[in-house]
């Protein structure tokens, strides 16, 4: 009786390799002949397809329990359905357990049934072809099939390339027909694709944010280091109180747009007259650097810049004012190491 399957097996018009290599191979690389199998994989197709139990066993722990088991019928011990996918894409599955492979085409044609039959036999090398084979395949079109297929397989890696894809493109793949069909049998998914685009807005202004900030304080610590650099070197214009205007005149510095435009706001508060009351926000912002740097500068005694020695004793007395200037100092000393740290990265 079974000859008689193997024979029609032999002869049945696949065309894959694996049951027609030779006269009797399997696979010729696993040296499994044919009249050595030992059960039969039947498909909704009525096909029968020829495999070796220990072959099935040692790729996958699903069969491993399955055949494993004691059975009561011996009779139904070597048959193995999987049904409900089409008969080429078991093949390709069988196929697939024997060569640890699988072809482009099989990937293009049955992807989504190979995704599902490595999910639920648990055969890990499949799973992963299968979410890298149908990532690189998505379209507008499957998109959403996809989605679904890995809700119920746990493909989160597929998962997000999915919602990533609707979400970039969102008003066509509404005139698909699986959205279509989606939003007529599987409404939680709608209501999951739309909370997962509300997320991604939220996240995308979040990130854009926190550039803005980092870039804030980017900008600060270079304004620091020119400050520095003006008060102890000097720069084209202005230059440290203890050395005469005219040994001034020196080339731009690496950091001009921002030494300049720190050299005007100095110049402009050395002889603003609203300053005193308070009134000029050019010379408030300069206050505010000078305070700032003195939260940050570490030299005890021998600091250049205006007024540092004057707000580190304010601050010491003033605790809380503290505590909020030592923040923004430590904000602007990390985003310089970040900013130090990427720039190295795209050096090398
Ligand atoms: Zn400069
Ligand atoms: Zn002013
Ligand atoms: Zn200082």
């Amino acid at each position: 009786m079974e000859g008689k399957h193997f024979h029609t097996i032999v002869k049945a018009p696949t065309s894959f390799p694996i049951f027609c290599s030779g006269n009797t191979g399997i696979d010729s690389n696993s040296g499994k002949s044919l009249e050595e199998a030992d059960l039969l994989v039947v498909t909704s197709g009525g096909l029968r397809i020829p495999a070796h139990s220990s072959v099935l066993v040692s790729v996958s722990t699903v069969f491993k329990k399955m055949l494993d088991q004691p059975c009561q019928k011996p009779s139904f011990k070597n048959i193995i359905p999987i049904l409900g996918v089409p008969c080429n894409a078991v093949i390709a599955f069988v196929q697939f357990l024997y060569s640890n492979s699988c072809t482009e085409e099989e990937m293009d044609r049955y992807g989504i049934h190979l995704l599902v039959l490595s999910h639920v036999y648990s055969v890990r090398h499949l799973k992963l072809k299968c979410v890298k084979g149908l990532g690189e395949r998505l379209l507008m079109e499957n998109v959403v099939d996809v989605l679904q297929l890995t809700r119920l397989c746990d493909a989160p890696d597929l998962y997000l390339r999915c919602m990533k894809m609707v979400s970039n493109n969102y008003i066509e793949v509404q005139k698909t027909e699986g959205w279509k069909f989606m939003q007529d049998n599987d409404p939680w998914l709608e209501l999951e694709i739309l909370q997962f685009l509300d997320e991604l807005e939220l996240w995308k202004i979040k990130r854009k944010k926190n550039r803005e900030e980092r870039n804030l304080y980017i900008q600060l610590s270079e304004a620091m280091e020119c400050l520095e650099h003006i008060c102890t070197e000097g720069c084209t214009s202005v230059g440290p109180y203890d050395r005469a205007p005219n040994q001034q005149k020196k080339k731009p510095c690496n950091k001009f747009p921002t030494c300049r435009g720190l050299q005007l706001s100095i110049k402009h508060f050395a002889i603003c007259q609203k300053r005193v009351k308070g009134g000029c926000c050019a010379c408030k912002r300069v206050w505010q650097i000078l305070l700032l740097h003195s939260a940050i500068c570490d030299q005890t005694g021998l600091c250049k810049v205006p007024l540092c020695r004057h707000f580190k004793l304010k601050m010491q007395l003033e605790k809380e004012e503290n505590g909020k200037w030592k923040l923004l100092a430590k904000k602007v000393v990390s985003a310089k190491v970040m900013s130090f740290l990427s720039s190295h990265e795209t050096e090398s």
